[in-house]
């Protein structure tokens, strides 16, 4: 069933998105700040609408990907937000912003007949691009099931984590703390095999063939050894994930200590002026440190 669908934040994450939901047959309302964003996604067959509450007046389901919890609350609850919309009566968001805000959101939108899904996602823009991502759903299983056709053209593996509110963006900030942390400790290993004297590109490679790889190691390492930095995640982002993954651990009364000592790494990073830069621009710090590359050797012939 093709239908008319809301969607906000047109980045790196939402622009591939739309352009899969359009290849659906769906018709798609857009809205983002950015108007180049907008424009791009109009070029590719969206309609724009000038705020998040016009969206709202037209379609009964609305998606958002947006940076982080302040523009979530902003755009759902804030002036001219979602809440003013008379249409809307599923809210889905994408985006990684925290238990907390999918709770305040879901309790702001409640009194309008709206109901909440957190559906955070994950695999990068290229599950975006491919629409293999996970998606990982939490609120009410009937606005799930209503739903679960349309996240599945963006999400190859869609779940329902749980039926509170928030649960869906727990599980998701557990991984990409364990993914953050995975990172860190990766730079510093490729640095130190850098350092003495190995081949970067030969040791990424044994390493992805044996116990030590992971999704960081398989996949951020590439912009790293082309000096491209590009994977698409920016540094900023995944430390606003780390700082809200670290926020709901000590809720509960957990330590944390090796995601504490990883969290330094990017805060370093961000400190020396690497916010905007490419999370796998992390492993710059720990090649400062060794005084090497983590660079393929021939990677200026490409
Ligand atoms: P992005 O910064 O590229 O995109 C965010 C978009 O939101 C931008 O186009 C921006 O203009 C728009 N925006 C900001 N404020 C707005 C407002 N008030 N109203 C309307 N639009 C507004 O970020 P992204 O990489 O696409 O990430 C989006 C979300 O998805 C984040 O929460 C991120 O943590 C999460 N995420 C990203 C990745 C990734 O690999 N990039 C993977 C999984 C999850």
């Amino acid at each position: 069933m093709t239908e008319t669908l809301g969607f906000i934040g047109l980045g790196a994450m939402g622009a591939p998105m739309v352009r899969r939901l359009l290849a659906a047959g769906h018709r798609v309302l857009a809205h983002d700040v950015d108007a180049v964003a907008l424009a791009a996604a109009v070029s590719r067959g969206a309609v724009a609408r000038d705020s998040p509450a016009a969206v709202a007046g037209e379609a009964a389901i609305v998606l958002v990907s947006l940076p982080t919890p302040e523009v979530v609350r902003q755009v759902a609850l804030g002036a001219a937000g979602l809440v003013e919309g008379d249409a809307l009566r599923i809210y889905v968001d994408l985006s990684t912003t925290g238990a907390q805000a999918a709770q305040a959101v879901a309790a702001g939108l409640a009194p309008r007949g709206v109901v909440a899904l957190d559906a955070p996602v994950s695999g990068g823009v290229a599950g975006a691009e491919a629409g293999t991502l996970a998606v990982m759903a939490a609120g009410d299983r009937a606005a799930f099931e209503r739903v679960r056709p349309v996240l599945e053209v963006i999400g190859a593996n869609t779940v329902l984590v749980g039926d509170k509110p928030g649960q869906g963006q727990t599980l998701k900030l557990v991984n990409n703390l364990l993914a953050a942390t995975t990172w860190a400790a990766a730079c510093e290993a490729l640095a130190m095999g850098a350092r003495a004297g190995i081949d970067p590109e030969l040791m990424i490679d044994v390493i992805n063939k044996s116990s030590g790889r992971s999704f960081p190691t398989e996949r951020f390492t590439g912009p790293a050894l082309s000096r491209r930095f590009d994977f698409g995640f920016r540094m900023e982002l995944m430390a606003k994930d780390m700082r809200l993954a670290l926020q709901e651990a000590e809720a509960l009364g957990l330590v944390m200590p090796t995601s504490r000592a990883a969290q330094m790494l990017y805060g370093l990073a961000m400190a020396g002026g690497g916010a905007k830069g490419d999370v796998t621009e992390l492993v710059r710090i720990t090649e400062g440190w060794a005084g090497t590359e983590v660079a393929a050797a021939r990677r200026n012939e490409s």
